[in-house]
């Protein structure tokens, strides 16, 4: 699914009707300028073969197919990011979420959260933290705050908004998620994060991560008890030493911010991208160039597929400008 703010007709959240000048859909109040996942289930009425009736088990009356949940595949193009978010190959259903949005002559903030699987509820918390996160972003950058303030702002507000979600009779299983974010404008590019969700720059010929990922094994490596090939393949490798969520208590970003002298990319990705490509030069290695963000992303997230796609996978590339306007 493909959705262009400027081209929409219904609310991707409901389905009403909705105008290309909207800014907020007046059935059930989303807001249209933020490209988002969507919460639900579908919301796109047809199926493949183009039947419209479904079963109360949601398999087509026409040819018995089981109906796409929306989550499954989506991709969102804004001017000069994009991103694309997959169930992947194995996995039952999508618990990663993005969202992203641009404030005209500011700039972009990005929010991608992937939910952690052995919590309920992992897509909810996902989404809720990306909606939330994105929401406190995009005012930041609307009010010329500080992008680090503003992005320790949103961790706070999105960890807050998950526990809430929580069963009290359901403690140790909270919905939680990661978080990675990013806050661009035309000379800088601030990113933030918690738990192992990453972020990449691609700039000229070169490529760096910039996030340290909040894992037992990554703390394992930096106290020298294991190297970076045992961690890889340690089982303790995915669990997290920080996340948000209502076990998560008080949480606090990781940030770093650089100044963007040359045209480039930056990658935000969840872990099912970067199983497949860990190193900088893995993913510069499997990089489409010379092409739109958008196709980036669908690039990135084919690596993943074709390698075995074990886990959701969702990508958002960023164009870097460079100080020549966005
Ligand atoms: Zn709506
Ligand atoms: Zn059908």
């Amino acid at each position: 699914m493909t959705m262009d703010s400027g081209l929409r007709d219904s609310c991707p959240e409901c389905a009403a009707p909705v105008a290309p000048q909207d800014r907020f859909c007046e059935a059930c109040g989303r807001n249209l300028r933020v490209q988002r996942t969507p919460v639900g289930g579908p919301v796109t009425a047809r199926c493949a073969c183009g039947g419209a009736e479904f079963d109360g088990e949601g398999f087509c009356a026409r040819c018995g197919r089981a109906r796409v949940a929306v989550r499954d595949r989506v991709e969102f193009v804004l001017p000069g990011v994009a991103g694309v978010s997959d169930r992947g190959r194995r996995r039952q259903r999508n618990e990663d979420s993005m969202a992203f949005g641009r404030v005209r002559g500011r700039g972009v903030a990005v929010v991608v959260c992937d939910g952690v699987a052995s919590s309920e509820r992992a897509e909810q918390a996902s989404q809720t933290a990306v909606d939330t996160a994105v929401d406190v972003l995009l005012t930041g950058l609307q009010s010329g705050a500080d992008a680090e303030a503003a992005t320790a702002d949103a961790v706070t507000a999105a960890n807050g908004a998950v526990a809430r979600l929580a069963r009290p009779e359901a403690a140790e299983v909270a919905p939680s998620c990661t978080f990675v974010s990013a806050v661009v404008t035309d000379d800088s590019a601030t990113v933030g994060w918690v738990g192992d969700s990453r972020a990449y720059l691609v700039a000229g010929t070169g490529a760096a991560r910039l996030t340290t990922d909040d894992t037992w094994a990554a703390q394992l490596v930096a106290e020298g008890v294991l190297t970076e090939e045992e961690a890889l393949t340690d089982r303790r490798a995915h669990v997290l030493s920080r996340w948000l969520g209502a076990d998560a208590g008080a949480v606090e970003p990781q940030s770093v911010t650089f100044m963007v002298e040359t045209p480039g990319l930056l990658v935000l990705c969840s872990d099912g991208l970067w199983n497949y490509v860990p190193e900088p030069e893995d993913l510069l290695a499997v990089l489409p160039r010379g092409v739109p963000p958008v196709e980036v992303a669908r690039g990135l997230v084919d690596v993943a597929l074709e390698a075995g796609g074990h886990d959701n996978i969702t990508v958002v590339v960023i164009q870097l400008r460079g100080g020549n306007g966005s």
